[in-house]
């Protein structure tokens, strides 16, 4: 499979400097930062520093060494927002949108994390 990753998006733009972020915490393969319109009291995208267009190409291409670090960065994340459950945090929500019906938007892999409410269901049904 062939992944083509366009260097123009948003979030390649912000791994430049180019746009400004709102960081939350950076490792030597991820960037955290706040998301520009927020779903919840706490809504954060964690995203590889390399150009990875979803989470089937970071998977496929990254190495061992960017997937440990960027799975250790969403809970680091976590850790320093004070949400990690069982240690007086209340939890909160991981999403990847990847492709189409997914509604992915920007074609950079990231991960949402969601919290600082009760967010219900998972999915609200159509209609
Ligand atoms: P998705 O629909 O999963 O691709 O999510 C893309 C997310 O990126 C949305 O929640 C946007 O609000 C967020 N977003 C877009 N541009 C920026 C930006 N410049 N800084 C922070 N978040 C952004």
């Amino acid at each position: 499979m062939a992944y083509a990753y366009d260097d123009q998006n948003i979030f390649a733009k912000i791994l430049r400097g180019e746009i400004p972020n709102s960081t939350v915490l950076e490792t030597e393969h991820a960037l955290a930062f706040h998301d520009i319109r927020p779903h919840a009291p706490v809504h954060v995208l964690v995203i590889p520093k390399g150009p990875y267009v979803n989470w089937d190409h970071f998977a496929a291409e990254a190495s061992d060494a960017e997937i440990g670090d960027f799975t250790r960065a969403v809970a680091k994340v976590c850790a320093y927002l004070g949400l990690t459950p069982g240690e007086d945090g209340m939890g909160y929500r991981l999403l990847a949108n990847s492709g189409p019906h997914s509604h992915q938007e920007v074609p950079h892999l990231h991960v949402h994390i969601l919290a600082g409410r009760p967010l219900g269901p998972m999915l609200v049904q159509p209609g």
